[in-house]
Formats: C-alpha cells, sequence, structure tokens
C-alpha cells in the first residue's frame, strides 16, 4: 500500500511536470485528438510533445508488458495514473485503434515474432490501424462474409471488399476479418489478418455522410496479407513477409 502512495506521488509529479498546460483541456473536436500515424497530423507542438512523453514511459498502454514497449504497470497502479490524469483533466495522448482492439488480441493470441512486430510501434502510436470486419453483404451478420483469403503457405491472398471502416483512408494498416475455409460452419470458417495498407492491390473510397464529413471508407482488399493470429479457434501461424500479390478487381 506504502508502493502505491509513494507511485502516486510520484506519478502527479510527472505528469505535472510533463503534461502541457493545453492538454489538460477537454477534446471538443475530433482533430483535439491525436491517432499517431506514419504521418501523423499533429494541431500543436504540444500535442506531439505529450504523446512523445507518454510514450517513452510506455503510458499510452500502462498496464502492457514493458518488454513490448508498454508501461508495464499492475492494475492497480494503471489506476492511480488514470486517477491522477483525469485529477488534472489531462487528455488521452493517443486515441488508437491498435491499443483499444488490436493490440490486445495480438498480446493474447500472437506468436513472439507478432508481438515484437507490432506491439512497440503500437504503444509509440507510429502505426494507425483500421478495422476490416464489415461488408456490403455482412454487417450484423457478420459471420456472413464474403471476402476470400487463400493460404498460400508463407502469405494469404484476399480478395474481397469491406465497407463502413472508419478511418480506413488514414490508417496504416487494417485487421481484416477473411474467410479461408468455405466448407465448414460459417463461424467456423474465418481467419483475422493483418497487412499493411501500402500494399498493392488496397485501394479506399471515401464514404460521405449527409454532414458532408467522411469517416467512412470503403477499401477494395484485392492483396496479400502476411499473418494470421488465433481467431475463433482457428491456429496461430505467423509467416514471413509476403514476396508477391495477387491483384483482382474490386467486388
Ligand atoms: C460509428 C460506427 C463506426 C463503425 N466503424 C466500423 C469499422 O471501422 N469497421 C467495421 O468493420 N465496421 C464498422 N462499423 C459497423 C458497420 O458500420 C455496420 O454498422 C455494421 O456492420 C452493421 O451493418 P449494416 O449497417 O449493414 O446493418 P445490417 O446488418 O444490415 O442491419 C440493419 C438492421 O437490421 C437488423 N438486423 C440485422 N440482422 C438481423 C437479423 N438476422 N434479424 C433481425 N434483424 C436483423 C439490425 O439490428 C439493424 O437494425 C461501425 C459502425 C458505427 C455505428
Amino acid at each position: 500500500m506504502a508502493d502505491l502512495e509513494t507511485f502516486r506521488k510520484e506519478t502527479r509529479a510527472w505528469l505535472e511536470e510533463n503534461c502541457p498546460q493545453s492538454m489538460r483541456q477537454p477534446i471538443t473536436s475530433d482533430d483535439d485528438a491525436c491517432w499517431g500515424g506514419r504521418n501523423p497530423a499533429f494541431k500543436s507542438e504540444d500535442q506531439r510533445l505529450w504523446l512523445e512523453r507518454m510514450a517513452a514511459r510506455g503510458w499510452t498502454a500502462p498496464d502492457w508488458p514493458k518488454e513490448y514497449g508498454g508501461g508495464g504497470l499492475s492494475k492497480a497502479e494503471a489506476k492511480i495514473l488514470r486517477e491522477e490524469m483525469a485529477r488534472i483533466k489531462a487528455r488521452p495522448p493517443l486515441h488508437s485503434f491498435g491499443i483499444w482492439m488490436i493490440g490486445p488480441a495480438i498480446l493474447k493470441f500472437g506468436s513472439e515474432a507478432l508481438k515484437r512486430q507490432h506491439i512497440p510501434p503500437i504503444v509509440r502510436g507510429e502505426i494507425r490501424w483500421c478495422q476490416g470486419y464489415s461488408e456490403p453483404g455482412a454487417g450484423s451478420d457478420l459471420a456472413g462474409l464474403q471476402t476470400r483469403a487463400e493460404d498460400k503457405g508463407d502469405h494469404f491472398i484476399v480478395n474481397g471488399q469491406k465497407v463502413w471502416t472508419s478511418y480506413a483512408n488514414k490508417a496504416d494498416w487494417m485487421f481484416c476479418l477473411v474467410r479461408t475455409n468455405s466448407q465448414v460452419k460459417k463461424q467456423l470458417g474465418i481467419s483475422l489478418v493483418l497487412f499493411d495498407m501500402t500494399t498493392p492491390g488496397v485501394s479506399t473510397r471515401p464514404i460521405k455522410l449527409i454532414s458532408g464529413s467522411s469517416p467512412f471508407a470503403k477499401p477494395s482488399s484485392t492483396t496479400c496479407a502476411s499473418r494470421r493470429i488465433k481467431w475463433w479457434g482457428r491456429s496461430i501461424k505467423a509467416g514471413r513477409l509476403p514476396s508477391t500479390c495477387s491483384l483482382t478487381s474490386a467486388k
């Protein structure tokens, strides 16, 4: 308990010294939020600095293991950090589908190589991820998805189309649900693949909302993907990066 009190004191002092004043204001618009990525759009130097300082301590992902760049905090310590940030109204340093969605899955199911490849850049906010689940014919009934991935041993050939993919046009990598087996019950024939959005064959088109803004995109994933992680009971396989890609036109 004394240790936790010390941790609280040190955390409070560190935040006081390192959280810029402008990062202690509520987020009022999308660009107030820092999403990181290969081409990060920082609204201010303070925003950049806040991410850099928090990421250097692994505090963008406070309770992830230190060996992959996380903060290595216990649950109790992470709670104290959240409380101390709330006390000074500090903004989260990073908004990230990597931290919220795919990172925890990689940590739980991924191979050692997969963790080493993806977790540190997620913690540092260097790679922005999007979620490729919904399809034109597979929404609430996700198990109806049609995007196919052909297992080529050390890589996959992926063909299909996703839709309503938030920030697909800004993302660097996608975690994508694909059908790898059509012979079994539809819920079981699905795998999760990860691919770089710059892979030849991947393209996105924005979907304009009635407001005129466009947070969604329609990526056509006609590409290859390199990694498979356990998903709905399927086995883990981490292959090397693909050397070839197959292209077909989007549906
Ligand atoms: C803010 C937001 C962000 C999103 N971001 C992403 C993203 O980044 N990536 C991604 O993959 N998806 C994303 N989605 C999800 C995606 O946009 C779709 O909303 C979702 O997949 C549902 O599909 P749909 O709109 O085609 O609806 P449908 O599945 O066609 O459903 C339409 C209506 O029918 C009902 N319905 C569906 N099936 C049945 C059934 N069998 N029986 C009775 N009623 C049924 C549903 O409840 C719903 O009311 C996001 C959604 C929201 C709201």
